[in-house]
């Protein structure tokens, strides 16, 4: 049997030349590109200015894959977690965060994660796939009509720090963005958008010689070596002094300040060695740093540390002149939190 071309795999000038090549007028390209990309539509009955015949072509070429929102979870803070079934059955988890007037989508970059990081639930769950272009921007969308429908307004922003790294699925992710922020997208400007690292240097350097337009964030959690290589056991192929050197060459080349995300646990991080460590690191390069409340999985090594120490965190920071805030974690009562996205939903 034939296997269907996802039609979103088609690029505007692919796609009209497959109208030119089997004798229709390209225009008509133009046409399905803004059924598919400004109305998501789902299925090509719905194009209906374009003739049955030629509806009857497309579907015997081609499926479009949207992907489906499974069940939805609802936290008590207004967190909205969402279990995303995709074409092949597979699933992966995004989620809509609303804060005072903004909300935030929290999109996936893979099925699963191939790194290792010890904190987190998703790394228990084998990288199986990369997640398309349109898979990517599908959450974005969704996340959008949702926002709106829940909250009257569309989403203010993306952050790329869901399941997978999404620097690991490089070009799909750069696509994913260009759909969303282009006008047959989204047409959300890249400076609202994250995307959020576990620090592959050699690919922050790629995204800073590409110009990309949007933010970086790094999941730091350690400037001490030993005690990251412990919690994020691939980072021994990463070094961190190969990591201050992409990011120093990310802000000369973007100007663009990269923020770290930062967990402190007690008996991991929670000493003056490990304060000490993190400003020097964020003295190479401007940048500031999210202190995240930790999260509970169900490693019980990691225990959140005490208030005493997250301040005097902030103090060091604070008088290095380096901003420091304190994000709290939302939708903690569905599993919905940094680090908790584990396809629980379907289960
Ligand atoms: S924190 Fe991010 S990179 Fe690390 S295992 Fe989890 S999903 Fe993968």
């Amino acid at each position: 049997m034939k296997v269907k071309k996802d039609i979103r795999s088609l690029n505007l000038k692919e796609l009209c030349s497959f109208f030119e090549s089997n004798n229709y007028p390209a225009f008509r390209g133009n046409q399905v590109y803004n059924w598919l990309w400004n109305k998501s539509c789902f299925s090509f009955d719905e194009m209906t200015n374009i003739s049955l015949e030629l509806r009857e072509v497309l579907k015997k070429d081609f499926v479009i894959n949207h992907i489906k929102i499974d069940k939805i979870q609802k936290s008590i803070d207004g967190t909205i977690k969402n279990a995303v079934t995709l074409f092949d059955n597979l699933l992966v988890e995004s989620v809509l965060i609303p804060v005072k007037n903004r909300t935030t989508a929290c999109i996936s970059s893979q099925v699963g994660c191939s790194l290792d990081c010890e904190f987190c639930a998703t790394s228990k769950l084998k990288r199986i796939r990369n997640l398309n272009p349109d898979e990517i921007f599908d959450q974005a969308s969704t996340i959008n009509l949702q926002s709106k429908f829940y909250y009257n307004r569309p989403i203010s922003n993306i952050v790329f720090m869901g399941m997978g790294e999404p620097l690991l699925n490089y070009i799909n992710l750069i696509e994913g963005i260009n759909k969303i922020t282009s006008k047959d997208g989204l047409g959300m400007s890249p400076k609202r958008i994250t995307v959020s690292t576990s620090g592959i240097s050699k690919l922050i350097i790629k995204m800073a010689d590409e110009n990309v337009k949007f933010n970086l964030a790094v999941s730091l959690h350690s400037a001490v070596e030993k005690t990251r290589n412990k919690i994020m056991p691939f980072t021994i192929k990463f070094p961190l002094t190969d990591l201050k050197e992409a990011i120093k060459y990310w802000y000369n080349k973007t100007q663009k300040i990269v923020t770290y995300e930062y967990i402190v646990w007690k008996g991991i991080n929670d000493d003056m060695n490990h304060i000490n460590a993190l400003v020097d690191f964020c003295k190479s390069s401007p940048s500031k740093v999210n202190i995240i409340e930790y999260n509970k999985t169900s490693n019980d090594f990691f225990i959140s540390a005490d208030d005493s120490i997250i301040n005097k965190y902030i103090e060091e920071l604070e008088s290095n002149r380096i901003p420091v805030t304190i994000r709290k974690s939302r939708g903690k009562d569905i599993d919905a939190a940094c680090g908790q996205l584990a396809n629980k939903l379907k289960q």
